[in-house]
């Protein structure tokens, strides 16, 4: 961590621009150069303590370039540098019609101690800020990935899996991490209290991670187009449960339970129906993206166990429309037979392991979501497998007093793939498992 402790104090998430900017360079060199063309200004300041040299380019508006020095100055007073000389010198990229600009603050050994940037609009001048640039989601990807690299470091300990700590690495609270780039890394720093704690959180996110976040020729984050599902971390070791959801996707009820769940990094695993997915492929693609599992509940929910069945058909369907909307990247494990009916047949003929549950929370009967709340919460085990109908309004409502209640009471909410493995159960087609318990065989 020390390491990295000069290199901190970004000034904005602005800064965050040029990880978009560096994985650009590095997939299509051509598109980004640096535009200095030895158009160099210096213009020096003194702070109470240090005499600074700044380099700007020349060709910038001057009305942005003083104002970014301007708070360079301000900023460098108030910190005090023991350093008497500095340099700034700047990094100048273009793409599009936008102009990112960066200043690093070097003392006299050459140590870098802080970086600046700045986006401007190069034909209006108008200064930018990250949030014109990006779509929202892409804070939720942040906060996943801050999230994940946080637990897996081990840094925090019990800290890492309590709702403060989701609470305070919520996408909201990416909004205001800083960064700093170093070869094909970004180190991401939090300055947040958790568990009393002063520590700065600082995560390392691989470049390469970003680059599907940014189309090309495309400066604006859009949501990937196609699988680029966010990074979870699950600690077999601790408790955990599978949240599972059939029927869906419903538009407004899916996309809602993928923002309650990803407010606490949890993870859910969606049933879904065949005709439903080719309604809503948009939400499909997202469900994968943001870590969750895509599973089946047959094309249209028929009884596999009726003789008029076509079962090839309500088997295949479904992963004959991911791979559609996928182009080929995603792949359906799991069956869940609709009304849980299944016979030997079936099991016979099942390309998927059949996925029943432990809690049934009879969110369909009830239609309230504190009675789904409170059925939860009086039955939850360790290894349950929830059964939850996201077609239904209620059920999803319930997700803003069910997770955080889960998440108090240690357990983790994993998908049930990641529940399995984490037990140790490898999955055979045909055969049914409705729990995940700690040293136990869960087949039936
Ligand atoms: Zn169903």
């Amino acid at each position: 961590m020390s390491k990295y402790k000069f290199f901190i104090a970004l000034v904005s998430v602005v800064t965050l621009l040029a990880v978009a900017l560096y994985v650009k360079d590095q997939m299509i060199p051509d598109l980004l150069k640096d535009s200095r063309n030895e158009q160099v200004h210096s213009l020096r300041f003194d702070t109470q303590e240090a005499k600074a040299v700044v380099f700007y380019p020349k060709n910038v508006e001057t009305e942005f370039v003083n104002s970014m020095a301007q708070y360079i100055r301000s900023d460098l007073k108030a910190s005090h540098f023991s350093s008497e000389n500095l340099k700034v010198d700047f990094r100048q990229f273009e793409t599009g019609d936008t102009l990112f600009l960066c200043f690093d603050v070097v003392d006299e050994s050459g140590k870098l101690l802080r970086t600046y940037s700045g986006i401007c609009h190069l034909e209006t001048h108008e200064v930018l800020q990250l949030d014109d640039l990006v779509q929202d989601s892409f804070y939720d990807f942040l906060s996943s990935e801050f999230r994940t690299a946080i637990k897996s470091s081990g840094i925090l300990g019990d800290a890492a899996y309590t709702t403060e700590f989701y609470e305070k690495t919520n996408a909201e609270k990416m909004r205001e991490v800083s960064f700093y780039l170093e070869d094909d890394t970004a180190y991401l720093y939090l300055e947040t209290k958790i568990a009393g704690s002063d520590e700065l959180l600082c995560a390392e996110l691989k470049l390469s991670r970003l680059a599907p976040y940014f189309e090309e020729d495309e400066l604006f984050y859009q949501a990937p187009r196609l699988v680029n599902p966010v990074s979870h971390y699950v600690d077999p070791e601790r408790p955990m449960v599978a949240l599972t959801f059939d029927d869906g996707p419903v538009r407004n009820n899916t996309l809602l339970a993928l923002q309650l769940l990803n407010e606490y990094d949890a993870k859910g695993t969606f049933f879904m129906l065949g005709f439903r997915m080719e309604r809503n492929p948009d939400v499909v693609l997202e469900v994968l993206n943001e870590g969750h599992e895509v599973a089946s509940h047959t094309y249209n929910h028929p009884y596999l166990t009726k003789k008029s069945t076509n079962l090839t058909y309500q088997y295949s369907r479904n992963q004959e429309i991911l791979s559609e909307i996928t182009e080929g990247q995603a792949e359906i494990r799991l069956l869940r037979p609709p009304y849980g009916s299944f016979d030997k047949k079936v099991k016979e003929t099942s390309p998927y392991p059949l996925i029943m549950w432990s809690l049934d929370t009879l969110d369909w009967k009830t239609l309230d979501a504190q009675a789904t709340h409170d059925s939860i919460m009086a039955n939850v085990q360790d290894g349950d497998i929830i059964l939850l109908h996201d077609l239904h309004e209620s059920s999803v409502e319930s997700l803003k007093t069910v997770v955080p209640a889960l998440i108090d009471a240690g357990y983790q909410l994993v998908t049930v793939s990641e529940l399995m493995e984490a037990r140790g159960i490898e999955m055979k087609s045909g055969v049914s498992y409705s729990k995940a318990r700690k040293q136990t065989d869960a087949s039936e």
